[in-house]
């Protein structure tokens, strides 16, 4: 793996101030080795890494952390930096409909994401989606996605023979606002190899409809082709944003860097499998530790947390001598506990906090929880994070809608932070203070 690489590459390099630029180039090798076997593009590799080499080459290595360790934090910090650190939602105007069009090359998803896209939108946040293939190379296209309609109980636009793509999507368009329709979905036609025509066509079709959102949905499993198909779609048309396909599958993540550099977009969702359920928020911390690690990132990532920035353990150390907990300090938690794959990590964090690691086992914690958890933390305002106690019913409600989730799991982050704090509180009168200072120092 890339830590035991980086570890003897730096094993005679104990004790140093700061990097140099001969340790680092040598670290830098075994980095580029990791990404390619990620399947991430070649031209997207050599960027990445000149600006990971840019940024250690200097950098001091924090008390207590192997020069190799620094370094694969400075790439890890790099990876999620460009795969964007938060996950980004679809831009939906306040007046609808919204239009959303899905692109890419034929195979790739787009009907199937379509269709998971729609039943997303309807089931967890409450839209009224119409959705419209545009394919009409295929005659059995447009049938495709009707049946997926019926599947899954989202309107479909009722097919007429005969009409162009750029007539089938206004004519959706219109439905759409005469029917109330809050998102309108339209599936186009993609080819085996790039089309000069067909790209003709799309970018008519955008021209036409002037879509809120374009999104590239791309095969996982693209590998390197992924420069090649990113270059041309956005040449024509402005794409806002990815979907990864085949997440599920034995993809390495690399197609996710190297899309996201190349059309310097977020990658929005991820394709998880071939039912209409499988996809979720694209999670780019998880799948910069698989690029990186493929699997081992965590174990060196939580090294590295372990020796949280100075500052950051000042500023805890502060709250938690006045045994305080706060909804922002529960969200830093759910982060870290995200990066590290689970329960461990807080408990590694917090050896001897028996209080507080029973706090979070009986909120049942699991992976895809911390996800929806931090989401809803994150749509709190920031007075609400800091005094949990003015959140009233009504708050409760707006939190649940702005982070598609329930008022019951609103109230499952309210109690988790209610029981984190009591411990911390316990664990003051305790004067367990100065052992938990010592491990965050
Ligand atoms: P389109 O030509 O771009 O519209 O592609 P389709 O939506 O028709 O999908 C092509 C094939 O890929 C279908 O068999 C889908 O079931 C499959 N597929 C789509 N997304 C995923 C995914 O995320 N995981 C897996 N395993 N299969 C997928
Ligand atoms: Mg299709």
């Amino acid at each position: 793996s890339l830590a035991d690489r980086l570890g003897s590459v730096f094993e005679k390099l104990r004790g140093r101030g700061a990097l140099t630029e001969l340790d680092v180039r040598a670290a830098m090798r075994e980095v580029r080795i990791a990404l390619l076997e990620a399947d991430v593009a070649l031209p997207v590799v050599k960027d990445f890494v000149e600006q990971a080499t840019e940024r250690a080459i200097g950098a001091e290595v924090i008390r207590s952390v192997t020069p190799g360790q620094q370094v694969v934090k400075i790439v890890n910090d790099c990876l999620v930096e460009l795969l964007g650190s938060e996950h980004e939602g679809l831009n939906i105007p306040a007046t609808p409909p919204a239009v959303l069009m899905m692109v890419g090359l034929q195979g790739s998803g787009k009907t199937t994401s379509t269709a998971k896209l729609a039943k997303f939108l309807t089931e967890r946040q409450g839209k009224k989606v119409l959705m419209a293939s545009l394919d009409v190379a295929r005659p059995a296209a447009q049938e495709q996605l009707r049946v997926l309609g019926e599947q899954t109980g989202v309107a479909t636009l009722p097919i007429i023979a005969g009409q162009s793509p750029v007539t089938i999507a206004e004519r959706a368009r219109q439905s759409a606002k005469l029917q109330g329709f809050d998102v309108v979905l339209l599936d186009t036609a993609g080819r085996l190899s790039v089309d000069a025509a067909l790209m003709a066509e799309m970018a008519q079709i955008a021209n036409a409809t002037q879509p809120h959102e374009i999104l590239l949905v791309v095969d996982a499993l693209t590998g390197q082709d992924a420069v090649s198909t990113a270059t041309l779609f956005k040449a024509e048309v402005p794409l806002t944003g990815v979907i990864l396909t085949r997440m599920d599958g034995d993809a390495r993540g690399g197609a996710a860097l190297s899309m996201r550099a190349i059309t310097g977009k977020p990658i929005k969702f991820a394709g998880t499998g071939e039912k209409l359920d499988a996809l979720e928020a694209f999670d780019p911390q998880r799948v910069a530790g698989r690029i990186l690690g493929m699997g081992d990132i965590v174990g060196l990532v939580e090294r590295a947390a372990a020796n949280v920035e100075q500052a950051d353990a000042e500023r805890m150390a502060e709250k938690l001598s006045k045994g305080q907990f706060d909804l922002d300090d529960l969200r830093a938690q759910l982060k870290q506990m995200k990066a590290m794959g689970g329960l461990g990590a807080l408990a590694s964090m917090m050896p001897g906090v028996a209080q507080a690691k029973q706090a979070m086992a009986s909120g049942a914690v699991d992976e895809k929880l911390l996800g929806r958890m931090e989401a809803v933390i994150s749509s709190m305002t920031p007075k609400e994070r800091s005094k949990p106690e003015i959140i009233t019913a009504k708050r409760k409600i707006r939190i649940a809608k702005g982070s598609g989730t329930t008022v019951m799991e609103v109230n499952r982050v309210l109690k988790m932070q209610l029981e984190m704090a009591t411990a911390m509180k316990k664990l003051r009168k305790m004067g367990g203070m100065k052992g938990m200072a010592a491990m965050l120092g």
